[in-house]
């Protein structure tokens, strides 16, 4: 297991690095560093800037337009754009449907979707969950009946991120209610300003519109957006959540608020000493910080064993659950350091720039731990896996 960088990597590395520092809008970066939301024109524009310098697809093979990269360039470049402070990519075109339409999806889906993914020119959100198919997503009961050329589609899906800048959506949906809970799914694009297509916001704890309930009254979905066959779409669903779990231990991300959390700290403040001279404070910062490069050396065996074509397995959820819980502690560490700062009860930016909006922040992501599987289910896997309970 070689856990270094080559020579080559290091290159690119450094290749990476400068296009984000040159290429990245001031604004964009601004509001990534004070943890604001990002309109979806600001989200289609970092997309559009990659795109053009050929890197839209990080994942992607040469084939269908991305750049061909191991999985270790792929993890030098999300970690380096989140250490210039770019957005976080939105993963639902890219990282989601698009390997399954390259996966199971025929050559017409193919022409007609993936190069509208690459330029941001469709916005794509995930319709998994249903309000009591979360974690039991095979009890799904949203249901699509053929009717000659079409499905008509019914049910509703919930949590769906950034549903409302979407113009399509993939969904499982039964097909077969009498088959088995997995047996009867199938994976459906929908058109979302298909008629009966009804999306309501949903407001979380920071006040933020970033997921929606979507509902289907009747929807018309032509049989030519089924993807894979018939009743098979449990196949696709978690082929597709081996890729949601692609770099998921944020390992750029968290070096980046981490780096934040000591300098707001060191900032002298009206109540005496920086923060950082406190030892109960530095040594919860010290101990995060050991935890990080300990889940940075387990990312890096990952990375190793999949260079040599090893696929990742239960890793994936160790680096789940220690990537989330790391960066909910560090959004933690920032609140205590920001004080009162925090929390800008009239939308008022009061206290330094650098404070506004961080219990926003905190209470927004408390949802690490809830999506992408949550991290009990994480535990479970792990308990049968490499436990084998
Ligand atoms: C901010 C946010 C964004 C999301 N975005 C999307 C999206 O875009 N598309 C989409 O389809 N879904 C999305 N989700 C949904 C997400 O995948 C689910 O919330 C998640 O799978 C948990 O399902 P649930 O909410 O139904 O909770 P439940 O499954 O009801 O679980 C409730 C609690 O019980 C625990 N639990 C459940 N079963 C077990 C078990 N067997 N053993 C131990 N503990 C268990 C869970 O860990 C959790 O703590 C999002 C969720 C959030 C919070």
């Amino acid at each position: 297991m070689n856990l270094d960088f080559s020579a080559a990597e290091c290159a690119f590395r450094a290749e990476v690095r400068d296009f984000v520092r040159t290429q990245l809008p001031p604004a964009i970066r601004d509001k990534v560093a004070n943890g604001l939301h990002l309109t979806r024109d600001e989200h289609v524009l970092w997309q559009r800037t990659l795109h053009a310098r050929g890197w839209g697809g990080p994942g992607w093979p040469k084939a269908f337009g991305g750049p061909g990269w191991s999985p270790v360039e792929q993890y030098i470049f999300e970690e380096e754009c989140a250490l210039g402070g770019a957005p976080r990519p939105i993963p639902f075109g890219m990282k989601m449907v698009a390997p399954v339409i390259m996966a199971f999806g025929n050559q017409a889906q193919q022409e007609r979707f993936l190069p509208k993914i690459l330029t941001a020119e469709e916005w794509w959100c995930q319709g998994y969950s249903e309000p009591g198919a979360g974690s039991d997503l095979a009890s799904l009961r949203t249901r699509a009946v053929r009717k000659g050329g079409k499905y008509l589609v019914n049910g509703q899906k919930t949590w769906t991120t950034l549903g409302h800048y979407a113009d399509w959506i993939f969904c499982l949906v039964r097909t077969d209610p009498e088959a088995k809970a997995q047996r009867g799914i199938s994976f459906l694009l929908i058109d979302m300003k298909s008629p009966g297509v009804t999306v309501r916001p949903i407001i979380t704890l920071d006040g933020a519109h970033e997921v929606n309930e979507i509902w289907f009254e009747d929807v018309e979905v032509p049989v030519e957006n089924l993807v894979g066959e018939e009743n098979q779409g449990w196949t696709c669903a978690k082929f597709l959540l081996g890729h949601e779990r692609s770099n998921i231990a944020g390992i750029g991300i968290a070096k980046r608020e981490l780096a934040r959390a000591r300098r707001i700290a060191a900032v002298e403040t009206k109540r005496g000493r920086p923060l950082i001279e406190d030892p109960l404070f530095a040594a919860r910062l010290a101990e995060i910080e050991i935890d990080l490069m300990a889940l940075e050396i387990t990312n890096l065996r990952v990375l190793s064993a999949e260079a040599e074509n090893k696929a990742p397995g239960p890793e994936a959820s160790i680096l789940k659950i220690k990537g989330t819980e790391l960066q909910q502690a560090i959004s933690e560490l920032i609140l205590q350091a920001v004080g009162p700062y925090a929390l800008p009860f009239d939308g008022a930016v009061h206290g330094p720039a650098h404070a506004a909006n961080r219990a926003a922040q905190y209470l927004n992501l408390r949802k690490l731990s809830i999506y992408g599987g949550s991290n009990e289910i994480q535990k479970n896997i792990l308990a049968q896996m490499i436990l084998e309970l």
